[in-house]
Parts: C-alpha cells; sequence; structure tokens
C-alpha cells in the first residue's frame, strides 16, 4: 500500500502541551476581567452560559475552568456537578467563582467538585496564585498518569492502557454497530536476536520497531501498545476485513525497511515481524478478548506458515 494512499493525521503527542483555560460566566465583563488576569498562563477560551461551557469543555479539554455560580439557567454548582460527572471532564481543574464570600457557599463549591474558590470582587494576586496553583496540580496529574500509561522501555503505551482503551472502542464500536480491528505482531527468532546481540541490542531493537510501529499508523484513534515482552498490538477503528489485508503488509514492510541486521533470523537478514489481524462488529455477548483471541490464533498460523507475513482471521465475530 502506498503511503500517499492513506490519509494523513497528526500522531498524538505524549508530550504536555500549553494550558487552556475555560472561562464559564454570563458577565462579559467579568470574563474580560479574568481574562487580562489569567492570559499569560496559557490559552484562555470562555462561554457565557453553563450549557455552552459544558459543550466547550467536551471539545477543547481545558487545563482549568474558571466557573461563575450565579448564572441563568443552570448556576455554577450544578456546572460543576455535570462536568465531574462527566468521563471526558472531569479531568479540568474547577475553581468557582462567586461575589458569595461564606462557608457554605465554599463548602457547596467543593462538595460539587471544584478545586478551589475565588470571591468577587476580584483580587489580582489571589486570583493569580490560585490559578497557578491548580494549573500545576494539572500539570502533575497529568505526567502522574502519562507515567501509568507508558511502557517503560518503549515510551509507547503499556498493556493496562491498551485495556481500558479496547474496552471502551469495543462498546463504542457495539453501539454504532462497526468493525473493529486489532493487530496483533510479535517480533520474529527475538530469543536468537538477543542471544546473538545481547540483552541491551534486544531493548534497543524493541524500541524502533515500537517507534517504527507507531509512525507506520495513518488513521486518527489507531493507538499501538506494548502487549508484553516483544510483542505489540494494534487497535484499529472502524476496521474491516478488506482494510486489514492492506494495513498486514504494510506494517510488516515498515518494520522490515528498518534493516535492523539479524544474522540469526531463518527468513531474512533483517528483523521482521508476524501478524496476526483480526476484525469485527462487537457483539453484546462477548468482549474484546473475543477479537484478541482471533487475533491471537491468526498470528500463530503467521508463524506456523514461516513468519515474516501477516494473516487477516477469516472468522469475524458472531
Ligand atoms: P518467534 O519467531 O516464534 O516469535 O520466536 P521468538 O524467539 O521471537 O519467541 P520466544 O517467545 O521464544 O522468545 C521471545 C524472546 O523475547 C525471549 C525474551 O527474552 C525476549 N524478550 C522479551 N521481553 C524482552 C525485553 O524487554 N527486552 C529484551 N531484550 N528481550 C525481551
Ligand atoms: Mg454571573
Ligand atoms: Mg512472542
Ligand atoms: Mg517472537
Amino acid at each position: 500500500m502506498q503511503a500517499d494512499s492513506l490519509p494523513s493525521y497528526s500522531k498524538p503527542s505524549l508530550a504536555p502541551a500549553a494550558s487552556v483555560i475555560l472561562i464559564i460566566d454570563d458577565n462579559p465583563k467579568s470574563i474580560k476581567a479574568l481574562s487580562l488576569l489569567v492570559r499569560d498562563f496559557g490559552e484562555v477560551l470562555f462561554a457565557t452560559s453553563g450549557a455552552a461551557g459544558i459543550a466547550m469543555a467536551m471539545k477543547s479539554k481545558p487545563d482549568l475552568i474558571l466557573l461563575d455560580v450565579e448564572m441563568p439557567g443552570m448556576n455554577g454548582y450544578e456546572v460543576c456537578r455535570q462536568l465531574k460527572a462527566d468521563l471526558s471532564t472531569r479531568g479540568s481543574g474547577i475553581i468557582i467563582v462567586t461575589s458569595h464570600s461564606s462557608v457554605e457557599h465554599e463548602v457547596e463549591a467543593l462538595e460539587a467538585g471544584a478545586a478551589d474558590f475565588i470571591t468577587k470582587p476580584l483580587n489580582a494576586p489571589l486570583v493569580r496564585a490560585r490559578v497557578k496553583t491548580q494549573l500545576l496540580v494539572k500539570k502533575q496529574a497529568d505526567a502522574l498518569q502519562r507515567l501509568a500509561e507508558q511502557d517503560g522501555l518503549t515510551g509507547i503505551y503499556n498493556r493496562r492502557y491498551f485495556d481500558e482503551q479496547v474496552a471502551q472502542e469495543w462498546r463504542r464500536h457495539q453501539r454504532q454497530r462497526s468493525p473493529l480491528g486489532l493487530a496483533l505482531v510479535d517480533v520474529d527468532y527475538f530469543k536468537a536476536y538477543n542471544d546473538e546481540y545481547g540483552h541491551q541490542d534486544g531493548d534497543e531493537c524493541l524500541r524502533s520497531v515500537a517507534q517504527c510501529l507507531t509512525l507506520a499508523l495513518r488513521r486518527p484513534g489507531e493507538q499501538v501498545a506494548r502487549y508484553g515482552g516483544e510483542e505489540f498490538v494494534i487497535i484499529l477503528p472502524y476496521t474491516d476485513n478488506v482494510e486489514l489485508l492492506k494495513i498486514g503488509p504494510w506494517l510488516c514492510e515498515q518494520v522490515r525497511n528498518l534493516k535492523i541486521p539479524h544474522a540469526k533470523s531463518a527468513v531474512a537478514q533483517w528483523v521482521t515481524i508476524s501478524a496476526g489481524l483480526a476484525s469485527g462488529i462487537p457483539s453484546i455477548q462477548s468482549g474484546p478478548d473475543h477479537l484478541l483471541g482471533l487475533a491471537d490464533k491468526a498470528l500463530y498460523q503467521a508463524k506456523a506458515n514461516g513468519r515474516n507475513q501477516f494473516v487477516v482471521a477469516e472468522k469475524n465475530l458472531e
């Protein structure tokens, strides 16, 4: 398959991005005042109602939300509760901004899930100090999250992250009745590679293969993780068997093209992979293990057929 025949996309980055702050307030003057105070911390977005604020938070995943309480329609506490109840927005820190400075209001804000509380009229140094603290807290939480999702050796996603993602994708594809694809990739004769070149070079080889597979992905939502040892797994959203027949050879070719010498391989002079691919529309009765099982059988077949090749599972999920 030609690289230019694939739709391009930007690879999801594991590096931390610049801060995004969302101000939700029905009063444009308040938005302006707050925005002037915090704009040098990052990008500032705003919304003038609770509903618009929630929609924007879902879309732009801000690091921090400055949330007014007194708004027509949904008040700030309710907006806060909704943001904290939704998986896609609960990661944003929230500071409640209100003209009611009482213990009861502060407690209500914290109970609604806010991280902190600011009172109007705004005190500039206090606002900046509280915002700065919450942005720092968010950065640390993000860094911890990345560590928890990352494989220590290769820097790509780990098995735990894959398990969560594939479960989520399974449910999404089930709802949408769309085919979900998986690819299991295993380095050929890797024990012999370690024996020949040493464990450290073996580690370096795994890093190269991991990076190569990551760069080989072409479509949004595709994700590669280290499944364990010298095995990798790729989630391929909205991918049927016809697509898999193109992706299989593409993956094998990309790794072969790294041209990492492997004198003890029985199939090539370079490091090669075998891949097992499977796809299907998820059913309610089964889970992602079913699809993994099919991919694993296909991988076993690719190995048995002589390695340095791919097999697409013929049986779909049913
Ligand atoms: P096959 O072609 O059938 O896949 O043979 P293989 O030798 O690749 O498979 P086998 O399962 O026999 O050996 C896998 C090897 O991968 C053995 C193990 O030491 C090595 N391995 C697993 N994890 C790591 C790692 O993190 N670093 C290094 N250097 N080697 C690893
Ligand atoms: Mg207001
Ligand atoms: Mg293996
Ligand atoms: Mg192997």
